[in-house]
């Protein structure tokens, strides 16, 4: 049994609730090393979403990804509106009309994700970007069942995340502090870590 467009929306619901729970998390982080708004922005954008899929009830998973897409994007200003946006853009299209998505989608739909944040930010690994959480994930999205795949996805994008404490940031706002970008974590890599273990809790339940 896959992943239907009901599935997906029940998912949102949790990653919304756990960027809302990670709000403060998530501006202290930015504070750091941005301009402090990465909490709030995430919090806006997921709430929105919430609001479009009670408003709509899109009955495919590509018309759910699209929705969150054109969502974030018209309500996150910033860098991260755009380039999870684009993540989610990609997502629906790589999902085509599938009624529900088997782990081999689920792999494409990442991997599409991460190919919209690289087109549209530029960011390689190690310039200390969500692209540091995502890019290993991508790479640890197996497994025979949803719940496996996504268990591993999320798991390597917490290290991934871990990982960018010591680097120095060569994208976005926290390069313009260079050297004293090191010794914090990336906002950015932090909610996409968040946003995957909401998938993978779902995922297992
Ligand atoms: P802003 O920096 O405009 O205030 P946010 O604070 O919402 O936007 O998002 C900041 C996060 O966006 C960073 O922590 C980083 O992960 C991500 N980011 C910024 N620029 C890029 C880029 N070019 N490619 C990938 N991710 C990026
Ligand atoms: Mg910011
Ligand atoms: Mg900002």
């Amino acid at each position: 049994m896959g992943c239907t467009a009901n599935d997906l929306v029940t998912a949102l619901k949790a990653a919304a609730a756990t960027i809302e729970e990670h709000r403060v998390e998530l501006i202290q982080l930015d504070r750091v090393i941005g301009d402090g708004d990465h909490g709030e922005n995430m919090d806006r954008g997921f709430k929105a979403v919430l609001t479009a899929l009670d408003a709509n009830t899109p009955d495919t998973p590509a018309a759910v990804l699209k929705l969150v897409a054109t969502t974030l994007i018209s309500k996150v200003g910033g860098a991260a509106g755009p380039l999870y946006g684009t993540a989610f853009l990609r997502a629906s299209t790589a999902v085509k009309d599938r009624a529900e998505l088997e782990p081999a989608d689920l792999t494409e739909a990442l991997t599409a994700a991460l190919g919209g944040i690289v087109a549209r930010g530029k960011a390689e690994p190690g310039d200390k970007t969500m692209v540091d959480a995502l890019d290993p994930a991508v790479r640890a999205a197996k497994g025979d069942t949803a719940t496996e795949l996504l268990a591993a996805a999320a798991a390597a994008a917490e290290t991934g995340a871990d990982a960018t404490v010591p680097l120095v940031a060569r994208k976005g706002r926290a390069s313009y502090l260079g050297e004293r970008s090191a010794g914090h974590m990336d906002p950015g890599a932090r909610s996409t870590a968040l946003l995957l273990r909401a998938f993978a809790e779902v995922a297992a339940r």
